[in-house]
């Protein structure tokens, strides 16, 4: 197969293949970009393989970053780009399945081709768009299938995390999973607890926002990968029906919130749940006051204050989950939530040094009390927020709580 035309990112990159050959080495562009191009969908990063050593390659250009040097990885910096070059190798060992003990520099295309995952993901393309296939990338591609390179019970126990690069990628490109491969991820499903929360966070997020997530949640349930993920294992009844519906999720904080909803996770149960995914502080914040505003939502009135808690990003992020809940599409509550008086507390026209100043209340713990209270009763439209109004009503709340 050769490529007529080569999408733009690719073209950017041209140079650092043509430098690279014209020193006397192979070099390629590989891995996800060569798919998703024939694919016909946009591409994020573009992958160079080359048989050029590290110290080789870095000789051929003036500006370049040792990315991961030990894995043979060279990022290369041009006009503003950084393209990471990474020298064809073989890998060997896996004893933890995980990673490799050793990685090898090889000269041989093949043999770097020979250790990737999936055939579709085995590609590789050079300057002039012809693309090379070894192992039946092509054909995978235009039935979509996600299959093993070699055999796959092996490749699965070099790298359990493959497992779940198999599902992800099932579930971002609508493709099946073969039918031996999928069999290899049913029978050693349990492989994945060797793999570190992070990188299985990482591939399952992707899962989720993928086109056809449905289908992957009905893979991690029929491979049984379900059972080694933090509250899914637990709760696979409320997990099944996700499988037969429809959802579009559009960032992690979105996938977060609707399987808390889904699962009947509460809020003040995230924290422990997203803490065992190894989940981002700011995310596990976000994804608490998502999950309160949307069980508001669901049951109650909804406050200006509990759209004040939750932020602007976050309201928006749960009415785009709320589509694919049972509950009231709330629409209104954005209109809402941008007629609040304050969005932040700092925002208040009187702060606590002005308090202190016009002796209302000393520097301590009431300070912080006296403020709170003037924001939830500005926040809920209670007191206009005018300087004398605030050291008004923080002198009355002052002595209130002092009786
Ligand atoms: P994405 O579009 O998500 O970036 P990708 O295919 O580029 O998809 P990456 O994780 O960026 O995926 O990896 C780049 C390439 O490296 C893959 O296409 C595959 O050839 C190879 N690869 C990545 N992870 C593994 C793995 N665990 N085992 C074998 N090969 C892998
Ligand atoms: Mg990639």
């Amino acid at each position: 197969m050769q490529l007529k035309q080569l999408p733009e990112e690719f073209k950017q990159a041209l140079p650092i293949l043509t430098t690279i050959t014209a020193a006397g080495f192979e070099a390629y562009f590989v891995g996800g970009s060569v798919r998703d191009t024939i694919l016909n969908k946009p591409i994020h990063d573009v992958d160079i393989a080359s048989s050029a050593y590290p110290a080789e390659v870095k000789n051929l250009f003036k500006k370049t970053v040792d990315t991961g040097i030990q894995h043979g990885t060279v990022m290369i910096l041009d006009h503003g780009h950084g393209y990471e070059v990474t020298t064809f190798r073989t890998e060997s060992g896996y004893q933890d399945y995980r990673r490799p003990d050793q990685v090898t520099f090889v000269r041989s295309l093949a043999e770097d081709l020979m250790r990737r995952d999936f055939t579709i993901n085995a590609l590789a393309m050079n300057a002039k768009g012809v693309v090379t296939d070894l192992f039946g990338g092509l054909t995978d591609l235009n039935d979509h299938v996600i299959k093993a390179v070699g055999d796959p019970a092996a490749r699965f126990h070099e790298d359990a995390l493959r497992m779940m690069r198999a599902v992800r990628f099932s579930s971002q490109l609508n493709f099946q999973i073969e039918a031996e491969t999928k069999q290899a991820i049913a029978s050693q499903a349990e492989l994945l607890t060797k793999i570190a929360m992070e990188r299985i966070h990482e591939e399952f997020v992707k899962l989720m926002m993928g086109q056809a997530a449905s289908q992957g949640v009905e893979q991690l349930i029929s491979t049984k990968l379900y059972q080694y993920l933090p509250g899914l294992n637990e709760r696979v009844s409320e997990l099944r029906p996700l499988a037969d519906q429809k959802f579009e999720l559009a960032n992690e904080n979105q996938v977060w919130s609707f399987l808390a909803m889904t699962l009947g996770i509460s809020a003040s149960q995230v924290s422990d749940w997203l803490k065992k995914w190894k989940t981002a502080n700011k995310i596990v914040k976000d994804v608490t006051e998502m999950v309160q505003l949307l069980t508001v939502i669901k049951s109650q009135t909804v406050s200006n204050w509990d759209l004040y808690v939750a932020g602007r990003q976050n309201v928006l992020d749960a009415l785009a989950v709320s589509r694919w809940l049972n509950m009231p599409y709330r629409p209104d509550l954005l209109q809402h939530y941008d007629q609040l008086v304050i969005t932040q507390k700092k925002q208040l026209t009187i702060s606590g040094k002005e308090l202190m100043q016009n002796q209302i209340v000393t520097a301590g713990p009431v300070l912080g009390q006296v403020l709170s209270y003037l924001e939830q009763q500005v926040v809920a439209g209670d007191l206009a927020n005018e300087p004398d109004l605030l050291v008004l009503a923080a002198k009355n709340y002052v002595q209130e709580i002092s009786k």
